[in-house]
């Protein structure tokens, strides 16, 4: 007999099953209908012997003291600054835009005083920030917009920015400066030995089994359990009763060379050309020194397994409806991405994570965190 039922193996399952099982004692399945654990933040080492993200390039980056000291029971980190460049009339330049960004692409060799100059005097007044183009346009102005996000949230979204919510490039920044980190928080860090080793760190306890390939409801009602802990898609979880809720998905296409570096930056984005949006090199990332180098392309797709959920209105409003049904579900504790619809990094499923191991257990989260092993 288990205490819980975990589904899925990614962040969000994983937190729990872990505290669970080792702060409260319970007895955990946690199962996965994918052939591994980590979820989306899965890596690998492929046939090359490179260190690669499965599921696309997953930086680790937060703000937040109380995630980075839970996971740092599991792994040890190295410092990783991200940098991306976008390539923009023949040009590779630092992204998000920048000074030198503005200044390479026109040839200019304005200061910051400047650039803020320039951005007023091209900016378009907006009463009202309801859309991602205007998001933009009463930032940097139309001509910049074009060159960088339209085309790229279109192939990303199969939407005009102007469909789509505000809060999808809310939190693009434009700078004025040269900083050209693509993150500003205060831990930029990456697992020294990789997601799937802090996984395995984490899940390293005789409370949880382990159970891969593995649909839950192909043993919902053959294993005996007390309560669940579900991190999949919502709308599946009531049969789509309301209909579907949309997901933007990818393909991922990886290649390895035979070379040592393939790009000059992490990550080089194409919002204009190629039916891809971006290559990432996986060795920045990582650290690994290897002859050989890997990399991934990402092409957008509107079918496939779900990564995006999609931010209109409508759609916040069919996810309240399935969130009163969830709310109303005993037993059941609705935790992660796919499960509260929501588009969260890595660090804020940790957060959600722990915050409903509080709830559950009846405890203050700095209690839940400070105990361990
Ligand atoms: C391309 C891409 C890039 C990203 N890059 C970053 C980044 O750079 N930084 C960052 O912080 N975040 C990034 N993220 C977000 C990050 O992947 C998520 O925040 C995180 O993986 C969410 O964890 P989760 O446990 O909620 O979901 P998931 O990792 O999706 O885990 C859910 C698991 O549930 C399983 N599951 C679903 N249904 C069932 C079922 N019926 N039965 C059994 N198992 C089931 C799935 O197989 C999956 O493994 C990125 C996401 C994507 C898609």
């Amino acid at each position: 007999m288990f205490d819980y039922l975990i589904v899925g193996a990614g962040f969000a399952g994983s937190v729990l099953a872990e505290r669970l099982a080792r702060v409260a004692g319970k007895k955990v399945l946690i199962c996965d209908k994918r052939p591994h654990i980590a979820g989306n933040a899965y890596d690998l080492y492929d046939d090359a012997g490179v260190l690669v993200h499965r599921y696309g390039p997953h930086i680790f980056h937060t703000n937040s003291r109380d995630v980075f000291e839970y996971l740092s029971q599991f792994t040890a980190w190295r410092p990783y600054e991200h940098r991306v460049r976008a390539s923009v009339d023949g040009q590779l330049v630092p992204m998000p835009i920048n000074l030198d960004t503005v200044n390479q692409l026109y040839g200019l060799n304005l200061t910051s005083f400047e650039l803020t100059k320039f951005f007023e005097s091209v900016a378009e007044q907006r009463d009202a920030i309801r859309t991602s183009e205007d998001v933009i346009v009463s930032k940097v102005g139309r001509e910049l917009y074009e060159k960088f996000f339209r085309n790229y949230t279109r192939k990303q979204w199969d939407l005009d920015p102007s469909e789509l919510d505000a809060t999808v490039t809310a939190r693009v920044p434009v700078r004025t400066n040269r900083d050209d980190r693509y993150f500003t928080d205060t831990y930029q860090i990456m697992p020294l030995h990789g997601y799937t080793r802090m996984f395995e760190n984490m899940l390293d306890h005789p409370n949880i089994k382990i159970l891969l390939n593995t649909d839950y409801r192909e043993i919902e009602d053959v294993i005996p359990y007390t309560e669940m802990v579900y991190t999949g898609p919502i709308d599946e979880f009531f049969d789509y009763r309301f209909g579907k809720l949309p997901y933007r998905s990818l393909e991922f296409r990886h290649e390895t060379h035979n070379m040592a570096t393939y790009q000059p930056a992490p990550v080089v984005n194409y919002p204009n050309e190629h039916a891809y949006t971006r290559v990432t090199e996986f060795k920045y990332l990582t650290g690994q020194e290897h002859a050989k180098t890997s990399i991934v392309f990402e092409y957008p797709r509107a079918d496939g397994d779900p990564y995006y959920p999609v931010p209109r209105p409508e759609n916040a409003a069919l996810y309240r409806q399935y969130q009163a049904l969830a709310d109303e579900t005993t037993g059941v504790h609705f935790v992660g991405r796919l499960a509260t619809y929501k588009y969260y990094n890595m660090d804020q499923v940790v957060a959600q994570a722990l915050t409903v191991f509080a709830r559950m257990s009846g405890t203050k989260r700095s209690k839940v965190l400070a105990a361990s092993a």
